[in-house]
């Protein structure tokens, strides 16, 4: 039987705030809440699921800790408190020891258990679970009302990129009205993030470079409109791109054309290694597989005339 409470996780005093290590502890609140928002296969978990790497870290990243616990060690781990198994490519798995490429190379993915899956699907179930992962010794009182204060984020985060899901079927607007809330504020950058870099693939759209560092995806999602003057989510104004291409994008290094095609500013060239950037000039960007999240005519267009790319 699986127990939610007596997770098996390190004891070394000092290391951790609460008793225990909280890795597991996160990784199966961020499972749960990901079950809850339908974002997860309960057939199989798949270790580079972008849904579940970016909830695992927003849980941790409330915790009082100053680096992030890297998931591919829970990911490992939980297989031995029973919740799935895992698919092995190799004979002797070894432990990834914080490194996800690692945990690749060894094994893509997981399979629930059946006893895991009948409390997930049990509302009264998963709330009695939740309750026991937190007081399972994994967190600090302090900690444990900062973890319930983000599942109750994380959910409002989901709801609303149900909104922003919804938005491509209309018509597109450039300016939207700023929702004020302090809440809104705390919710929307993931929502908008988790939805381009689902819809990108996790790739840059210019070089389409996808990085994973420490287990985090390093890849921004940039606004076309910019948020701060538009305010516009719509995932018809957001793109995938990685450091480098965002700060150019953002201050007129690089534009795209309604085409979708690449266009460079002939200084910020002239600035740069022989090729590094030119490299992509009049090439297609990579763009979502559905047509309708193809980035607006209208948002490409505005950017082209901002930064002078006639
Ligand atoms: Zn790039």
């Amino acid at each position: 039987m699986i127990d939610f409470r007596n997770l098996h996780a390190d004891r070394v005093p000092g290391r951790y705030n609460a008793e225990k290590a909280p890795h597991k502890a996160v990784l199966l609140l961020a499972i749960i809440k990901l079950y809850e928002n339908k974002k997860i296969n309960l057939e199989k978990i798949m270790f580079k699921d972008m849904y579940l790497l970016e909830t695992y870290k927003d849980i941790w990243k409330c915790l009082d800790y100053k680096k992030l616990g890297p998931i591919s060690l829970p990911l490992f781990h939980l297989k031995t408190d029973g919740f799935y198994k895992i698919h092995f490519k190799v004979e002797k798995p070894f432990s990834p020891k914080g490194s996800l490429k690692k945990l690749l190379d060894q094994a893509e993915r997981a399979e629930f258990n059946d006893e895991f899956v009948e409390i997930l699907s049990n509302e009264v179930l998963r709330k009695k679970e939740i309750e026991e992962i937190l007081t399972g010794g994994h967190f600090t009182t302090k900690e444990i009302s900062k973890v319930n204060a983000k599942l109750r984020l994380l959910d409002k985060s989901f709801e609303y990129e149900k909104i922003l899901n919804d938005y491509p079927s209309k018509s597109f607007e450039t300016k939207f009205v700023k929702d004020q809330s302090k809440e809104y504020t705390k919710v929307r950058s993931g929502s908008f993030r988790r939805m381009i870099l689902k819809f990108y693939n996790s790739t840059c759209a210019i070089c389409r470079v996808s990085i994973i560092v420490e287990d985090i995806s390093v890849i921004d999602a940039a606004h076309i409109l910019p948020f701060s003057e538009f305010c516009n989510d719509d995932p018809r104004n957001g793109i995938a791109l990685c450091k480098n291409h965002h700060w150019l994008f953002d201050n007129g290094g690089i534009s795209i054309s309604p085409e979708y095609r690449i266009k460079i500013s002939n200084n910020i060239a002239k600035e740069t290694p022989e090729g590094v950037l030119s490299q992509y000039f009049r090439k297609k960007i990579t763009l979502p597989n559905d047509k309708i999240l193809y980035p607006a005519k209208e948002a490409l267009e505005w950017h082209n005339f901002r930064w002078n790319f006639i």
